[in-house]
């Protein structure tokens, strides 16, 4: 199987080569040229098997290039030494009889990315041996706070990469901020920038599709990757957990084969919904695509009206990895739906970053709202679905889960509609513990981040994960600011070049 990318279709290249380069150099994202299916049969084949099993298979059928053993040895790494803690990689909850709650956080940084990012140091590494690359690649990660922990996390003193992260000054919690600027490893960089997390998006883009930049860093013995969502190797392994539960819903006689369920994910740069739509395309019987925001909604708009228009305020919330204004995984579905009309694509992308705003054709618009349902709800709204949630059902939810549970409920309200439907819990409590204690009318005032991990404790019966209580006897190792213009300047620092 081919990559191709979305702003050049005749481009024919490996999933390695894909992984390696991250973004395509005509500025689109790779996807594979065509998709691989998975019948009934094979779904029903992967119902008794552990969460590393099913990975493996369904791994093997987008990486085509990898052989069995390589993509193995990939998933044994990143999953089977008990990163993701005891039980098994991810986890369905039961909420209620309609609802199964998807927790995508027991990984070592506690949030759903690292599912992916465990994962793809290893892709990565895989393909620079097998595509004969001598350069070390540094990998460049703009994060609106989960991610970048999670990208550290996963390459830190990995051979021949070094990463640098950078994260809004402004917009990523105490913990998340605790957790990237005390990252041990030789190979890492931490800064912040005066910015919001679109300024640091669009600050890495413009390093990627800089030709100078690139062979500067290239004659010193270095090319760039990316490890945000737009990177395939991050979206592969996304597809995994919602064919999982699809299984796990089998396995629980909660359905029956060919049931439809539908699936409801809180989205930010939308790539765990479009993870979950492409498991929908390869055969797993998903009927609706519920797309939770925060008071960020410029999803929810585009969904309703077919009108994407970043021109508005942007807001910090108190789910701040949603706080994203341009969700550039979008790039994938249009390509997708539009039936991989690259020209169209370019044509849409360039009155983006023009004009800030597109609007699709009448066939793209009435496909987009047939297969997805948009949703929106703020600070206020989530803080009251938390206190909801704990209250009717004694579990305890992040900020980020809280809104797609507030969107699902709304969705169900509008329509009726009472199939049974898994929501993505994307973070664990623990790392939001001040909104999380407040919303459910603690007292919080004059407590420190560890006084509150252990409040939540107390209240919520989960144990608080280990890699959070180890925050306090970390050393800050990074405490650098930078201005968005000076990016390119910071990774050259850190590069001695
Ligand atoms: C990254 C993130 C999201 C958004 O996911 P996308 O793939 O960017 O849509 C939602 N919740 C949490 C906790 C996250 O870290």
């Amino acid at each position: 199987m081919n990559y191709i990318s979305t702003r050049n279709k005749s481009l024919g290249i490996s999933s390695a080569e894909a992984i390696k380069k991250g973004l395509s150099d005509d500025g689109g994202l790779f996807v594979p040229s065509s998709f691989p299916s998975l019948s009934s049969s094979e779904i029903e084949s992967l119902v008794n098997l552990e969460y590393i099993e099913r990975a493996k298979y369904v791994l093997k059928k987008f990486l085509t290039d990898y052989t069995d053993e390589e993509i193995e040895k990939c998933v044994n790494s990143a999953y089977g030494n008990s990163k993701f803690g005891e039980g098994d990689v991810v986890s369905l909850h039961k909420l209620s009889d309609n609802v199964s709650i998807l927790e995508l956080w027991h990984g070592p940084t506690c949030a759903f990315k690292d599912v992916a990012l465990q994962i793809l140091p290893h892709f990565l590494t895989e393909a620079m041996r097998k595509t004969g690359e001598s350069k070390e690649i540094v990998i460049l990660v703009a994060t609106s706070g989960d991610t970048g922990k999670a990208a550290l996390e996963g390459f830190k003193d990995v051979d021949g990469t070094r990463i640098a992260v950078f994260y809004p000054n402004d917009g990523v919690s105490d913990i998340q901020k605790l957790q990237m600027v005390t990252q041990s490893g030789k190979n890492v960089f931490v800064s912040s920038i005066n910015g919001n997390f679109d300024d640091a998006q669009t600050g890495v883009k413009t390093i990627f599709t800089d030709d100078n930049a690139k062979k500067t860093l290239f004659e010193n013995g270095f090319t760039l990757s990316s490890a945000n969502s737009i990177n395939w190797g991050r979206l592969v392994p996304q597809i995994v957990y919602y064919v999982s539960a699809y299984c796990d819903l089998l396995k629980n006689r909660e359905i029956s084969m060919g049931d439809k369920i539908n699936v409801c994910v809180p989205t930010g740069n939308f790539g765990n919904i479009l993870a979950a739509y492409y498991a929908k395309k390869m055969g797993v019987p998903i009927a609706k695509l519920i797309c939770a925001s925060n008071r960020n909604d410029v999803l929810t708009d585009f969904i309703k009206t077919g009108e994407y228009n970043k021109n508005r305020e942007f807001y910090t919330t108190i789910s701040p990895s949603m706080d994203i204004l341009i969700s550039s995984n979008l790039e994938r579905l249009l390509f997708d739906i539009s039936g991989c009309d690259d020209e169209l694509v370019k044509s849409l992308m360039n009155k983006l970053s023009e004009s800030g705003k597109y609007v699709l054709n009448d066939d793209m618009k009435a496909k987009i709202s047939e297969l997805f349902y948009g949703g929106c709800c703020d600070d206020t709204e989530t803080k009251a679905q938390i206190a909801d949630t704990f209250k009717k059902y004694g579990y305890t939810i992040d900020t980020h889960t809280a809104v797609a549970v507030n969107v699902y409920e709304k969705y169900v309200s509008e329509t009726g509609d009472k199939t049974k439907t898994v929501i993505a819990s994307t973070a664990s409590p623990f790392k939001f513990s001040d909104s999380v204690l407040t919303a459910i009318g603690e007292n919080i005032d004059g407590k420190d981040d560890f006084e509150l991990l252990e409040e939540l404790c107390g209240k919520s019966n989960m144990p608080i994960p280990k890699s959070l209580k180890e925050l306090k006897n970390k050393e800050q190792r990074f405490d650098g600011v930078c201005e968005k213009s000076d990016m390119l300047g910071e990774i050259k620092t850190f590069l001695n070049i």
